[in-house]
């Protein structure tokens, strides 16, 4: 048993875990981290606007993000920024920590290495476990090394243009029938090449690297040294909650069932959850009516994906809605815990649709009985 009693123990350091304890740390409480691993393995990609002020700077890769769809190519006004993860877990590593899995014995007693460490509370940052996950997003991703230089191209292809010029491409749904799509970030690493599925059961990682490859070639990049690999695996399913502790990051449901992304909404929800964990009269803001509503919404949206899935095209045919709305309306539906601009965009979506994808929305949200 160790003697000191701490006031908050983190469990899992993953980004959402980091975040806590550092600023926990920064606001004066006495916190002990705990990571079986103690390193940021992912690529961690986040909006410049969303970056708590309370963050110290931290090394990342800053790029304007466009889309490509069957309409053409859109640019957005919202600046996108990957971080350098092991500069990441440096400068967020500010308060104590052990390495070694921790078992919570009960909500106030968490055993680690053999010795048992307590705290007024015990927060459960574990992330969610993809091999227990229904429903995955997938991805085959080759870091480039862009040349000192890049040579200006004779042709006139305007994707591999704008990467040259620094821009990064979030997705290229211009394929007719395409249900995965490509993108290509700039990231510390160099830039990242990655064909994905956005959900759905696993598919073949083969065929996923193959379009990955082919993207490269078919973009005048073959030339760039390939200076690594990486594979995607991210759960999309919340895990079921244990009532014995209180839980942050994905495994509070932080993280957006379309985008796959959390650590923009595990950043901003750091303070609100740090007020409950210190205000036993504050609610936690993972059980609060708005939180639940949106993330009631933002499921159906993905069972809506995942049915559209089943049809080739549909994919393309929705995105090519999606990601041409306008910013302000776009960006709310992203934004976790917001059900207004979740709702607002849904219907937007839906309403510009036409009949036959309005069926199958429809149908994904409402089977008929003895339909599957
Ligand atoms: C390649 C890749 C790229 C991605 N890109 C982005 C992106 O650009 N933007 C974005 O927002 N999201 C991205 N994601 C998703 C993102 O990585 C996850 O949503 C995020 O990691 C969740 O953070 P978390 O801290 O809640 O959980 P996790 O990152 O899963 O962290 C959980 C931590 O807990 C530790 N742990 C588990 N059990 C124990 C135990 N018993 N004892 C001690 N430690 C334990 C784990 O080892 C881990 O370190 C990406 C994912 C992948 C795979």
């Amino acid at each position: 048993m160790n003697s000191q009693r701490f006031d908050l123990i983190v469990l899992g350091l993953g980004p959402a875990g980091l975040l806590l304890a550092h600023r926990a740390h920064q606001r004066g409480l006495r916190v002990l981290g705990v990571d079986d691993k103690n390193q940021l393995t992912n690529t961690y990609g986040i909006f410049a606007d969303e970056l708590p002020t309370w963050l110290p700077p931290i090394k990342a890769s800053h790029s304007q993000p466009f889309v490509i769809t069957r309409r053409g190519q859109r640019r957005f006004q919202r600046r996108y920024l990957v971080f350098d993860s092991e500069d990441l877990l440096t400068k967020l590593s500010t308060f104590p920590k052990i390495t070694g899995t921790g078992t919570a014995t009960s909500p106030t007693t968490i055993t680690v290495n053999g010795t048992t460490y307590t705290a007024r509370k015990i927060v459960d940052c574990r992330g969610i476990n993809p091999a227990t996950s229904h429903y995955i997003q997938q991805a085959a991703g080759t870091f480039l090394q862009p040349p000192a230089n890049p040579q200006p191209l004779n042709d006139t292809e305007q994707t591999a243009a704008a990467l040259r010029a620094g821009e990064s491409l979030w997705m290229d749904f211009s394929s007719p029938d395409a249900d995965t799509f490509t993108y290509a970030v700039h990231t510390p690493k160099g830039l990242l090449v990655e064909h994905t599925l956005l959900a759905g059961p696993p598919m073949d990682q083969q065929q996923l690297q193959q379009e990955t490859h082919s993207f490269i070639n078919t973009h005048g990049l073959q030339n760039w040294p390939i200076v690594g690999e990486e594979t995607v695996t991210i759960a999309l399913d919340r895990p079921h909650p244990e009532h014995r502790l209180d839980c942050f990051g994905a495994r509070a449901g932080a993280i957006n069932p379309i985008t796959g992304y959390s650590v923009g909404t595990s950043a901003r929800m750091v303070d609100k959850f740090l007020d409950y964990v210190l205000c036993a009269k504050t609610k936690n803001p993972f059980t609060s009516w708005s939180w639940m509503l949106d993330e009631k919404l933002l499921n159906a949206g993905q069972k809506v994906l995942i049915h559209l899935l089943k049809t080739p095209g549909n994919t393309a045919i929705f995105f090519d809605t999606v990601l041409h709305l306008p910013e302000h309306i776009l960006w709310p539906m992203l934004t976790q815990g917001r059900p207004g601009g979740t709702l607002v965009a849904m219907a937007k979506v839906f309403l510009r649709l036409d009949r036959r994808m309005k069926a199958h929305i429809l149908a994904a949200l409402l089977p008929l009985p003895g339909r599957t």
